[in-house]
């Protein structure tokens, strides 16, 4: 099947070439599916979309006009294509659930580890060959209390790493996972898992009900000097309530791998480009806000089993067989779940 990849670097390029063999044709661009973008696919039954896509409503409706009828996300979220408006234009959308829960959970490690040590304060100064060590006290994670927020693969994952380093777990997310009792996580409610938490980190999906789920109230539900680390999505946190947490000394720190409007922004080379950004300007600014561009997920590991799923399911819509990664709207929860 002729395949139109959108927003490819050359990691994906290799490991997808490689998944497909001979299977399939794939055209590449780097370039973002958007309104401007959407009629490079004419021809192409299938694009392939990353979470820096837009496949909303109006984009949609031009792929489809360029006889695309399947979207194949090289991604676990899928808050960037609007489900909807592809089952009304009876595209199919598949999605790759569980590429590596590790390389996400590992990556937040890594954050906060390099916040609370001042890992990236501590290089700085050794350049500077100033070898001080009075500005870099952190904490033990051991003993602390960890909340995590969304038990599903990556929580999980994190929340196994958590254990290890002996911190104590509780959890919020409504729907329970049974193997949290095996590694002594607790459930609680948003607000009593935000009021006990010394570290909190997001691993819910972007979905209606947990847009700016952590927002003013609950950064006031924190406790003084808590570190929030979100690897989920942007969105999930309101930025500007965030700013003023930090700002305001609430907040002990942010370990982002994701920002609400990155779009646009993560995973280009802007070093010639004056930003426009205000509020992402202010987050950066702060010395207890440490960011990534949404580089969570990228592991070898990860790009391969990224590759070898969305080739397995395009294999699966080009023969027309049921495919499990195959994504599809429940309305009455208002809500993405898989069929
Ligand atoms: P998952 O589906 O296995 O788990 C998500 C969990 O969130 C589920 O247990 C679900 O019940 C829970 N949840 C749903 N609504 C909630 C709410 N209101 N409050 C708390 N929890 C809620 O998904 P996963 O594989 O663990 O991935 C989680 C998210 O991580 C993805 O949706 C994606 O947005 C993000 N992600 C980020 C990267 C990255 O590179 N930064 C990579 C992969 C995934």
């Amino acid at each position: 099947m002729k395949v139109f990849v959108y927003s490819s670097r050359p990691y994906d390029r290799t490991e997808l070439q490689r998944a497909a063999s001979e299977k399939h044709e794939l055209l590449f661009t780097e370039k973002r599916l958007m309104d401007e973008t959407a009629h490079y696919s004419h021809g192409c039954p299938a694009v392939s979309l990353f979470t820096s896509d837009d496949a909303s409503a109006p984009v949609l409706a031009k792929l489809h006009a360029c006889g695309v009828q399947f979207l194949a996300l090289r991604s676990v979220g899928c808050d960037h294509v609007d489900l909807r408006k592809a089952a009304s234009l009876g595209m199919k959308v598949v999605n790759v659930p569980d590429y590596s829960p590790y390389a996400v959970a590992e990556h937040a490690v890594a954050l906060l580890l390099a916040l609370n040590r001042k890992i990236v304060e501590g290089q700085m100064l050794m350049q500077l060959q100033d070898f001080r060590i009075d500005t870099l006290k952190g904490y033990d994670i051991h003993g602390k209390t960890v909340g995590i927020i969304g038990t599903g693969k990556i929580g999980m994952a994190f929340a196994h790493i958590m254990k290890g380093f002996g911190a104590k777990l509780l959890a919020f997310d409504p729907i329970e996972n049974p193997e949290a009792a095996s590694i002594g996580m607790r459930y609680d409610s948003l607000e009593g898992v935000l009021r006990e938490s010394d570290i909190v980190s997001l691993h819910c999906p972007l979905i209606p009900a947990t847009r700016h789920l952590i927002s003013d109230t609950q950064f006031q539900w924190m406790k003084k000097n808590a570190i929030l680390i979100n690897t989920s999505r942007g969105a999930v946190v309101n930025t500007n309530d965030l700013i003023e947490a930090i700002e305001s000394g609430r907040l002990g720190g942010a370990c982002l791998d994701v920002y609400e409007n990155e779009k646009g922004l993560f995973f280009t080379d802007h070093r010639n480009d004056i930003l426009h950004d205000q509020m992402f300007c202010r987050l950066r600014s702060f010395k207890n806000v440490i960011i990534t561009a949404h580089q969570a997920f990228l592991t070898q590991d990860a790009i391969e089993s990224i590759a070898a799923t969305t080739i397995a399911n395009l294999d699966a819509l080009e023969r027309g067989v049921p495919c499990d990664n195959e994504l599809n709207v429940i309305q009455r929860h208002e809500d993405v779940v898989k069929r």
